[in-house]
């Protein structure tokens, strides 16, 4: 068979992958967006001259050469992003108690060292294993030579990665005794793997995981630019509501407005629930994949509350996670410890000149109270906003003698907001929490007795990320081009 037409339900990063990867072998590619505009987790609003971003910290394959760069190669031209390497990964501050954790691990080490001696074994053997991970290049690509001497030099870090990873973040932190230090590991996202941060810092470790001026913004323009040159067809407003079936075959979808679409073959990059519960009706999966949508731990939702400062910033951290004297209560079953504070003074399209924007992240896993809340009660709804909001502002304001009445934007986006806009299952940040339990093992990418339908985004790859939307569309299109009897050769 040769290449005939694809439909893309979903233009997020892994939408757009897979619909750049089609487009190169040769399908004719419509990619259905139900918002109006494409990136779906990977966006920014704009509010009163500040733009507010809502993902990328850092993207991992920003190192000519380094891994994953060469794939974000195949999608866009790279070359057209100015990336920012900040020698700092983040602040941690309680009063005047503060560490500074490096990207650079002899740096990290010394920091910790020097604040935290009580927990010197701990610490070397956690940097000591960063630098091991950060020497080491992971299988990619499709030179079998590389592949295999990549996997070669994994062999003898084996036994250390299946022992650390039984290991969650919050298991870890009990080998410090440095208060901040616990915290870091084990508040929040305490469940995560260790190996998560350790493949974090490793990827900084290399240099290749650095911010793209201009955010989410400009990595998804350029996406898009590249989709559209490239001969695809990009449509924004169009909800997908079904895919329709027939004899055991994919063979289009139905939009919320009643149109049919058909094609050859059905992908989608939108939510793994919806798309296997909703619009497939449950009809095609097994005890396997109900099993993961029952007992795996998605990633949480969040707010964030954003602010447009009336001041520069700079000679702050860009990244600070402060442990205000009062605990922030963010719903009926959450309250936040710590607030994530990205002061984007060093990206200057985020504000205009002798300004800043700033975003604070609160997690919760109480999606259902906020998206109830905003359906029966909106006044409540906003009421709530505001009421955070205040509390972030004050513990922000306490800090930063800086920004103290000079906060000209405040903008609240819930966990109502990010299924709003995206549809992610539960308002989860980046689909499933990679913990222990579920490895980095992707879940399966076709759905039993269902042919000419694939999967791809963050719902296929335990941890999500962009890299992990880049990587499942570049799986996918070469597991399609297998199956239709095209060679893996990109135009
Ligand atoms: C706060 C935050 C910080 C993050 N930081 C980073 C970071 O620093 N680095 C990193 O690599 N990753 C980061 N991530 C994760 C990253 O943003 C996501 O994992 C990634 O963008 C997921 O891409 P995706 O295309 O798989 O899914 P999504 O972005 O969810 O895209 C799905 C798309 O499908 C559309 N859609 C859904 N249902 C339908 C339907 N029925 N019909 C039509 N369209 C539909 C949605 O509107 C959306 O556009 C962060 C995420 C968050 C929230």
């Amino acid at each position: 068979m040769k290449s005939g037409n694809a439909l893309v339900i979903g233009g997020g990063v892994a939408g757009l992958c897979a619909g750049i990867y089609l487009r190169r072998l040769g399908f004719g590619v419509e990619i259905l967006e139900q918002h109006s505009l494409a990136g779906g987790l990977a966006t920014a609003w704009k509010r009163g001259g500040f733009t507010f971003e809502n993902c990328i910290h850092w993207l991992v394959g920003s190192k000519d050469g380094g891994q994953l760069n060469a794939a974000w190669k195949e999608v866009f031209d790279v070359s057209r992003l100015v990336f920012f390497e900040d020698p700092v990964f983040e602040v941690l501050e309680r009063g005047t108690d503060r560490l500074t954790l490096y990207r650079d691990p002899g740096r990290l080490e010394a920091e910790l060292l020097d604040k935290a001696p009580q927990d010197a074994a701990a610490i070397r053997e956690f940097v000591g294993l960063v630098r091991k991970i950060a020497r080491l290049r992971m299988p990619e690509g499709d030179s079998l030579l590389r592949n295999a001497l990549a996997g070669l030099g994994l062999v003898p870090l084996l036994p250390l990665l299946s022992r650390y990873g039984k290991l969650t973040m919050a298991d870890y932190s009990k080998r410090f005794s440095h208060p901040l230090l616990r915290a870091f590991f084990s508040a929040g996202m305490g469940e995560l793997s260790f190996l998560a941060i350790v493949f974090t810092l490793a990827w900084m470790a290399q240099g290749n995981a650095a911010y793209p001026v201009g955010g989410s913004l400009r990595l998804v323009r350029l996406l898009e630019d590249s989709f559209r040159n490239r001969g695809g067809a990009l449509r924004f407003g169009a909800r997908v509501e079904r895919i329709l079936v027939e004899g055991g075959r994919a063979v289009g979808v139905a939009l919320q407005d009643g149109e049919t679409r058909r094609a050859d073959i059905v992908v989608s990059a939108a939510d793994g629930h919806a798309t296997i519960f909703d619009m497939l009706k449950g009809r095609f999966t097994n005890g396997r994949i109900r099993r993961k949508y029952e007992t795996y731990k998605t990633f949480p939702s969040y707010l964030q509350v954003s602010l447009g400062v009336g001041a520069d910033l700079k000679g702050e951290p860009g990244t600070i996670v402060l442990f205000p004297d009062e605990i922030i209560r963010l719903d009926p079953d959450t309250t936040a410890e710590s607030l994530t504070c990205r002061i984007f003074h060093f990206d200057p399209t985020m504000a205009p000149p002798g300004k800043t924007a700033v975003t604070c992240l609160l997690p919760t896993y109480n999606e259902p109270y906020w998206s109830d809340l905003r359906r029966q009660d909106p006044a409540r709804y906003e009421a709530e906003k505001l009421r955070v909001a205040a509390a972030v502002t004050a513990a922000f304001e306490a800090r930063f003698a800086g920004a103290r009445g000079r906060i000209e934007v405040v903008d609240v986006a819930t966990p109502a907001t990010v299924v709003r806009y995206t549809g992610n299952w539960k308002g989860s940040m980046e689909g499933w929490l990679y913990t222990p339990a579920t490895g980095i093992r992707p879940l399966p990418c076709v759905l039993p007795g269902l042919r000419n339908f694939y999967m791809v985004g963050q719902w296929i790859a335990p941890g999500g990320g962009l890299p992990s939307a880049l990587m499942t569309a570049r799986s996918v299109s070469k597991r399609i081009a297998r199956e239709s009897g095209i060679r893996w050769k990109l135009a």
